[in-house]
């Protein structure tokens, strides 16, 4: 077995034992690893030593690697989209996790329309008010998973968030609590338990911290493909 099935195990063992500590069931945790930068390859690798789903963040990325891969794993957005490049991903993106203005809910529940095809997405909710960071303020969810639950193409599964990267993992634990509690609150204010069900937090930094926190979804890149150099990669 090689290095990224050593990885994948390594991690599993990992969202096992922080379930544990909260009293919760592994199974509830879906592992998304984010395939970002990285190649064809290693993602084959990857998929062969167990992954059923992957994580990219730029569409042409997302849309090259799908078709050279096809659909034996589920294919995740997890950057932010831009509304004239929709069309693209909706035919076959299982989950679109960045969803953040009601202008691309829209477009995303007119595209889906357009093929029949029921989309489900998250809402990205920027918890610390970064400026480089895309996300509705915790303010404004509400109104978005309202407006959102009506569109008929569209199936509201849920909130998504990243917060500043931390120096100790533990830094992000105020941050999951805050996603979750505002979950609590949507529900409180009426949106359907199951069109908040999921909460997408965690990566490589602090995934077991989001995991005792309630994530149902970790996000994990490099713990799995090794490390990125950001910088120096080309997008395809
Ligand atoms: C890159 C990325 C990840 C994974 O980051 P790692 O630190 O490599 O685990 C998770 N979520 C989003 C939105 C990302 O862009």
């Amino acid at each position: 077995m090689g290095e990224i099935a050593d990885r994948l195990r390594e991690v599993r063992r990992r969202i096992s034992e922080a379930a544990h500590r909260v009293g919760r069931n592994p199974d509830e945790i879906r592992l998304v690893a984010v395939s970002k930068t990285k190649p064809i390859g290693l993602i084959r690798e990857a998929i062969d030593a167990g992954v059923t789903a992957l994580g990219e963040n730029y569409v042409q990325e997302l849309v090259s690697k799908r078709e050279a891969i096809g659909d034996p794993v589920e294919w995740h957005f997890i950057g932010h989209l831009q509304t004239n490049k929709v069309r693209q991903i909706v035919p076959f993106c299982s989950l679109i996790h960045g969803v953040d203005s009601l202008k691309l809910a829209g477009e995303i529940d007119r595209r889906a329309g357009m093929i029949g095809r029921r989309q489900a997405v998250l809402i990205e909710v920027n918890l610390a008010g970064e400026a480089s960071k895309f996300g509705v303020g915790e303010d404004e969810a509400g109104d978005l998973a309202k407006a959102i639950a009506v569109l008929p193409n569209l199936r509201l599964a849920g909130l998504m968030t990243m917060p500043p990267y931390p120096e100790d993992p533990e830094e992000s634990r105020p941050y999951f609590v805050r996603l979750r509690e505002l979950q609590e609150r949507l529900r409180q204010g009426g949106i359907p338990p199951e069109r908040c069900s999921e909460l997408s937090m965690g990566m490589t930094a602090d995934y077991e911290i989001a995991i005792e926190e309630g994530a149902t979804i970790v996000r994990v890149g490099t713990a799995i493909f090794g490390s990125r150099d950001d910088t120096a990669t080309v997008h395809a």
